[in-house]
C-alpha cells in the first residue's frame, strides 16, 4: 500500500482549483494545500528527518494542523497529535514517550515545550500563529522546494495519539496507514452517497482527537470535499460558519448538540444546508436528540469508535436505518462481538433497545470487542497493556474495548455503560448512564452525570451532578424523588449537587474521576 497521503493526492489531480480548507472567510485550493504539504515533508527531509521520526502537533483547529499532519505523513514520518489544552507537565510525557524530534506549536504554548524541551529528544520546535525566541516561525520552516510522497507499507505507523485514560499515564496508540486509511474510507462511506467533492464539512472536533482527524478532516480530504476548521467551539460561532458556508456534513459529539438546544436564540439557527449531523464520543442522551430534531430540520445518527480503532466501529447508516439509543451496525470489514468474562461470544436479543430493568439483560450484557483493519498495531513500547487489550480467537486479533453492552438480531448494538464507570452500591450494579438519560427528561436539567461516591456503609453511592436548566428552580429533593418514581430505588441518587457546568474533555466526556476528587476534598 501506498503512503496514505496519495488518497489527498487523487482530490488534487481531479480539481488542484476546488477549496480544500476554507478558514475564517480564506480558502486554501488543493493545489496550495499540496504544495504546502511538500514543503512541509521537504523541510523535515532537508533536516535529515523522515521514515518513522515523530513529529508533535501542538495546535488547535487550524490550516498549519493539517499541513503538519497530512506533510509529516508524506515525508514518511508519525504524527504525534496532542490536546492544545495540554501543561508542560502533559506533554512532557507524550514528547519524552514518543521521541518526538519535532514539535510544531502555538506560538502562545511554545513557553510550555520551552519549559522540557531540554530534557526530550525535540531538535526543532516551530511556531505558529506568532513568533518566540525558543521557536522557528512555521513559514520560514517550510522548504522552498516540495518533496515527492515517500511510499510506506500498510502496516507502518502514521499517527500515534494519546489514549485521555482517566488514571495511569496516557498510553501511546500505534495507528498505521491501513488503519487510518481504512477508516477515513469507511467513515466517508457512511453518508448517504459518500461524501462527495461538494461537500463541505464542519470542523469543530478537535484534530488531536481521532474523531475529528479521521471523520471530518480525512473523510472529507480524501473525498475532495472542502473542511472547515474551528478553532474553539462556540454555539454561535459554529451556528454563524454552517450558514455561511453551506455546511453539508455536521458531526459533533453530545455536549455540543446539548449546548445548541440549550441556546436562547435557536430559532435564528438554520441547519437547512446539512445533509448529515453525526454524533459520537459517547452516547448521546435520547432526549438532547430529540429536541435536537424538534428545533431543528436534520437527524442526528450516532455512531461509537475508540482512539484505539480509528475510531469508527459501528454506526446508525442513513441510508440503512437507525435505532435511536443504538450505536448502530458494524461497519463492512469491521467483526464486533459482544463476550462474557471467558470470552465466550453471548447471543443477541431479538430486538433492542430493550428496558434496562429487564432481566432479560442479565445473559446478554458483556464486552464489546472489535477486530478489524482499523484495529491499532498496538499500544506504544506497553507490552504488558496490549496482552490485557488484546484476546487471539478464531484466527482474529480481538481488541478489548472496556465497554459493556448487547447486540440485536438485526446486528444493531447498544452500550450499556463504560465498564469502570459502574457503580457498585451495596452489591447492587448502576450503571450511571441509565440515571443520567433519566435525568435528562427532566425540564429543570440542562446536564448531568452520576457518579459513584465512596460511602463506609454501601462501598459506593449515587451521586448526581446537575447543571439547572436556564430559569429552572428545581430542587434537589425533586429531583431524588423523581429518580424514585422511575427507577429502583438502589439507582437513585442519595445526593444532587447543582454545578455550573461539567468538567468535560475537549472531546465532550464528563470527567467524572474529576468529580468524585472533587467531592472528597
Ligand atoms: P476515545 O478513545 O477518546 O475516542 O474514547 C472512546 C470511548 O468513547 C469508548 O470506549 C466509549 O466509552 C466512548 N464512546 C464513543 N462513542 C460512543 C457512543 N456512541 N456511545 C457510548 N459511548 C461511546
Amino acid at each position: 500500500m501506498a503512503n496514505l497521503v496519495t488518497n489527498v493526492e487523487t482530490a488534487v489531480k481531479d480539481d488542484p482549483d476546488a477549496t480544500a480548507i476554507g478558514f475564517r472567510g480564506q480558502e486554501i485550493s488543493y493545489g496550495a494545500f499540496w504544495q504546502r504539504t511538500g514543503q512541509f515533508a521537504a523541510a523535515l527531509d532537508e533536516r535529515g528527518l523522515g521514515e518513522d521520526d515523530r513529529v508533535a502537533v501542538y495546535l488547535p483547529n487550524l490550516p498549519q494542523f493539517v499541513t503538519t499532519f497530512h506533510g509529516t505523513l508524506r515525508a514518511g514520518g508519525v504524527v504525534v497529535p496532542m490536546n492544545p489544552q495540554y501543561k508542560s507537565r502533559e506533554i512532557s510525557h507524550l514528547l519524552d514517550d514518543s521521541g518526538a524530534k519535532v514539535v510544531v506549536a502555538l506560538a502562545d504554548l511554545v513557553p510550555f515545550v520551552e519549559e522540557v524541551v531540554d530534557d526530550t529528544d525535540v531538535e526543532h520546535v516551530v511556531s505558529v500563529g506568532g513568533e518566540h525566541d525558543a521557536a522557528t516561525p512555521f513559514d520560514e520552516f517550510l522548504a522552498e522546494d516540495t518533496l515527492d510522497v515517500v511510499p510506506r507499507d500498510a502496516d507502518d505507523d502514521a499517527c500515534q495519539p494519546y489514549t485521555s485514560g482517566t488514571t495511569g499515564q496516557p498510553k501511546g496508540v500505534q495507528l498505521t496507514h491501513e488503519n487510518l486509511g481504512s477508516n477515513a474510507s469507511q467513515a466517508a462511506s457512511l453518508a448517504p452517497g459518500g461524501v462527495n467533492d461538494e461537500d463541505k464539512s464542519f470542523g469543530a472536533l478537535p484534530l488531536f482527537h481521532i474523531y475529528g482527524m479521521t471523520v471530518t478532516m480525512n473523510a472529507t480530504l480524501f473525498n475532495g470535499g472542502a473542511y472547515y476548521p474551528l478553532p474553539e467551539w462556540d454555539a454561535q460561532e459554529a451556528t454563524d460558519l454552517v450558514a455561511a458556508e453551506d455546511i453539508t456534513l455536521f458531526h459533533g459529539v453530545p455536549a455540543m448538540y446539548n449546548d445548541l438546544i440549550n441556546q436562547p436564540n435557536t430559532d435564528e439557527f438554520d441547519f437547512s444546508s446539512v445533509r448529515m449531523c453525526g454524533v459520537g464520543g459517547s452516547g448521546i442522551p435520547v432526549e438532547v436528540l430529540r429536541k435536537f430534531e424538534e428545533l431543528f430540520e436534520p437527524k442526528i445518527y450516532e455512531g461509537y469508535g475508540l482512539t484505539e480503532t480509528s475510531p469508527v466501529t459501528h454506526f446508525n447508516r442513513p441510508d440503512v436505518g437507525r435505532r435511536v439509543g443504538s450505536i448502530g451496525t458494524p461497519l463492512d470489514g469491521i467483526d464486533s462481538r459482544i463476550v462474557d468474562g471467558d470470552f465466550n461470544a453471548l447471543d443477541p436479543v431479538e430486538e433492542g433497545p430493550v428496558d434496562e430493568d429487564d432481566d432479560a439483560l442479565d445473559d446478554v450484557t458483556g464486552e464489546l470487542v472489535i477486530a478489524g483493519p482499523n484495529v491499532m498495531k498496538g499500544y506504544y513500547n506497553l507490552p504488558d497493556a496490549n496482552a490485557e487489550a488484546f484476546t487471539e480467537a478464531d484466527g482474529k486479533r480481538w481488541f478489548h474495548t472496556g465497554d459493556i453492552g448487547y447486540y440485536d438480531e438485526d446486528d444493531y448494538y447498544y452500550i450499556v455503560d463504560r465498564k469502570k464507570h459502574m457503580i457498585n452500591t451495596a452489591g447492587y450494579n448502576v450503571y450511571p448512564r441509565e440515571v443520567e438519560e433519566l435525568l435528562f427528561e427532566h425540564p429543570g436539567v440542562a446536564d448531568a452525570a452520576v457518579v459513584g461516591i465512596p460511602d463506609d456503609r454501601r462501598g459506593e453511592t449515587v451521586k448526581a451532578f446537575v447543571v439547572k436548566a436556564p430559569e429552572s428552580d428545581v430542587t434537589e429533593e425533586e429531583l431524588k424523588q423523581y429518580c424514585l418514581d422511575n427507577l429502583a430505588e438502589y439507582k437513585h441518587p442519595r445526593e444532587v449537587e447543582f454545578v455550573q457546568e461539567l468538567p468535560r474533555t475537549t472531546t465532550g466526556k464528563v470527567q467524572k474521576y474529576e468529580l468524585v476528587e472533587r467531592d472528597q476534598s
